[in-house]
């Protein structure tokens, strides 16, 4: 049996998005099933943004999010409850024979630096993508990322294009 203490826990940084259906409302749901898992504790949750995707045209805009928490799973284990909940979102609640409908990233998990099959962290794109940069600075602005800079001057230096908050009553974000 494994004990969750304070001193088991990690920082990690999770990116929420999605961009087919009531997409702010999938969000909502994996953040509900994020704060019910009982080795998740969820710290911050930044501002909800609209972003152009990114691939073929004609997509709609993703909802994207970024929330810190504390976890007394490890990180694969992490990504195994991150990937049951889209698994939830995808199949069960939308579309049920569609596109995944909610993508789950583990952006930073403590001061791990990993490269599994099935597991890259810090995550490939964490210093590539605004729609990640930008909300991770509203929840972590001073945090020093692996790269050696704070998330905050990496969204001040990004270009916003295509990015911009999406006012959602629903959406339950810790920051002003
Ligand atoms: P995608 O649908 O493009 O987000 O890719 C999902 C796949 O990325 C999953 O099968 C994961 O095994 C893999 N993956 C690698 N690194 C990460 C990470 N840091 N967070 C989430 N998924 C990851």
């Amino acid at each position: 049996m494994s004990i969750n203490t304070d001193a088991e826990s990690q920082f990690a940084a999770i990116g929420l998005g999605g961009n087919l259906g009531d997409a702010p409302k999938t969000l909502c749901f994996a953040l509900e099933q994020l704060a019910a898992h009982a080795q998740i504790h969820i710290i911050a949750i930044s501002h909800l943004y609209r972003s152009a995707a990114i691939g073929p045209e004609g997509q709609p805009d993703y909802a994207n999010a970024v929330i810190s928490i504390s976890t007394s799973l490890s990180p694969i284990a992490l990504l195994d409850a991150l990937q049951a909940i889209e698994l939830m979102a995808g199949r069960e609640r939308l579309l049920r024979w569609g596109a995944r409908t909610l993508d789950l990233d583990i952006l930073l998990y403590g001061e791990i630096a990993m490269q599994s099959e099935r597991l890259t962290i810090p995550h490939i794109e964490l210093y590539h993508r605004p729609f990640v940069l930008v909300p991770l600075a509203d929840i972590a602005a001073a945090r020093v990322l692996p790269n050696g800079h704070r998330a905050d001057e990496l969204a001040a230096s990004c270009s916003r294009d295509g990015l911009a908050l999406w006012p959602d009553l629903r959406w339950p974000s810790t920051v002003e």
